[in-house]
């Protein structure tokens, strides 16, 4: 390895600092391997443990939850390796011959050579647009945790929040916890459709505690949980200042006459996670679609190679099932790498393989469970109104889509030449899953003949001024 900026090589390349990729850094730093481990973000650790600022406390006299003390414990671990850490710094472009390019805490954009890559890039927020959630005082849940998790700061004294999947209990715990009141907390899917978690208990005791300790916070201090709710209309001015609810059916669908106003200048909305594909994507990784996945995945087998040669990829982006499943897949693609780099004998792999493997199984259980489950149905995608945007980088709207999809643009490519979606600055990230389901519904095709939207460097937006400092 070489510290020399201009000719930046290493054995192995880990993009994603958050559990699968901390882990598999952790083990693979014990081999005499040179790494780096790469993270846009400016914390290690990922999506779930974005360190509180120090004046509120550092972490170690913080009191986090059970998984949070394992991810914490996995940070302390790395920092005490030998493992090149760089933060603030992006994968923007994948190249043949081993090549990626990374831009550098908006200074200078960096051609890096490696071995081995591994894909850790997790997952984001999916949304549902209805009318006005481009108002000020609309927040996603992501959000509202980031604030309060990397900054300290509570977005509204009081918000509503609403959405569907575990997460919001999460977000709304944390709200309380910050002395933040929580109007209600809305779901999409009904109460008793999460009776089909159940048998998962044994083997996610840890997350179904956690949520239990949520959900117990939340009825103590007396939040309302209502179920089969949507959100129909944010209002307001200049920013929000009133959310139309109402009941949903079982597809999704409006049970008009049934509207409730709330009052308020925050809403914090989110239905859950899909998977950062794009970097895989890029490098020509195949790609694979599964509801119960949560949406495009990279295709992977069991020793988590992806289809391109000395590329792999764990965690979140496999399919969305929540930060024990990263570990795992963390730890496996980690055994995989040093197989390859034969720093392992044959009969320790297999040993490793077969007990992870075995593992893996119950998180990719639950992971099928955990999606089909929150899926947004039918009803909800109907429901939305011609004249709301979809697109809001390009202000595509409803609209726009079902006349693209009239035309017979039937594909995510053929859609975004006819109408713009997705040529904007966040690239399809935002409106990417929700016009991939539309013209599922719409245009009736099957996800291979959609495809997702393509992917191209950079995968984010460059600063010009680093550009100009490219170092090759
Ligand atoms: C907004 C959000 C909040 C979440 N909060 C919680 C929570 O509170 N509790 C919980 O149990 N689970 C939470 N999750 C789920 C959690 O992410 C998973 O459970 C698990 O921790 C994922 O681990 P991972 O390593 O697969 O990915 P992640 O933790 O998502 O880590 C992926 C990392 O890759 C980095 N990355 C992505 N693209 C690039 C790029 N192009 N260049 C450089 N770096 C890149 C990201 O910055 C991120 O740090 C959250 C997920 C999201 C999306």
């Amino acid at each position: 390895m070489s510290n020399e900026k201009n000719n930046l090589k290493y054995n192995v390349v880990i993009v994603g600092s958050g559990f699968s990729g901390i882990v598999a850094a952790g083990i693979l730093a014990d081999y005499n391997l040179s790494i780096l481990l790469v993270d846009e973000n400016i914390h290690l650790g990922g999506q779930l443990l974005r360190k509180i600022p120090v004046e509120l406390g550092d972490y170690s006299s913080y009191r986090p939850e059970y998984i949070k003390r394992i991810g914490f414990r996995f940070v302390e671990n790395i920092k005490n390796k030998k493992i090149t850490i760089m933060n603030r710094a992006c994968l923007v472009g994948v190249y043949p011959d081993h090549k990626i390019m990374i831009e550098s805490e908006r200074k200078e954009v960096l051609s890096v050579s490696y071995d081995m890559l591994l894909f850790t890039t997790g997952a984001r927020e999916r949304f549902l647009p209805f009318k006005g959630w481009n108002l000020p005082g609309v927040y996603s849940t992501g959000l509202v945790q980031v604030l309060m998790k990397s900054s300290g700061v509570l977005p509204a004294r009081e918000m509503l929040i609403a959405g569907s999947g575990l997460f919001l209990f999460s977000v709304g715990y944390e709200f309380l916890k910050n002395k933040g009141k929580a109007l209600t907390i809305l779901e999409q899917t009904g109460m008793m459709d999460k009776a089909k978690m159940l048998p998962q208990l044994l083997h996610q005791f840890s997350k179904f505690n956690e949520g239990g300790k949520f959900l117990a916070k939340i009825y103590l201090s007396g939040v309302p949980v209502k179920y089969r709710r949507k959100i129909v209309e944010a209002r307001g001015k200049d920013a929000l200042e009133e959310v139309v609810v109402g009941k949903t059916d079982a597809s999704g669908k409006l049970i008009v006459g049934t509207e409730k106003i709330y009052k308020t200048n925050a809403l914090a909305v989110g239905y859950g996670f899909v998977p950062n594909i794009e970097g895989p994507q890029l490098a020509g990784c195949d790609l694979e679609f599964s509801d119960r996945k949560g949406g495009w995945t990279v295709k992977v087998n069991e020793k988590l190679e992806t289809s391109v040669e000395n590329i792999l990829a764990a965690g979140e982006i496999t399919g969305v099932g929540g930060a024990l499943k990263s570990i795992n897949e963390g730890k496996i693609a980690a055994f995989s790498i040093l197989d390859k780099f034969e720093k392992i004998s044959a009969e320790e792999y297999s040993r490793q393989l077969r007990k992870l493997t075995d593992e893996r199984k119950h998180h990719l259980k639950f992971m099928d469970l955990f999606n089909s489950l929150y899926r947004i149905p039918s009803g909800a995608l109907l429901d939305i109104p011609d004249d709301t945007v979809v697109c809001r980088c390009e202000d595509i709207t409803m609209g726009d889509i079902k006349n693209g999809i009239d035309m017979g643009f039937t594909t995510s490519r053929g859609l975004k030449t006819a109408v713009r979606v997705s040529m904007g600055n966040c690239q399809g990230r935002t409106c990417g899953p929700i016009v991939f389901d539309l013209l599922n519904l719409l245009g009736k095709q099957e996800p291979g003949a959609i495809g997702p939207f393509h992917a191209r460097p950079p995968l984010k937006p460059v600063s010009i001024s680093a550009l100009a400092n490219y170092v090759e």
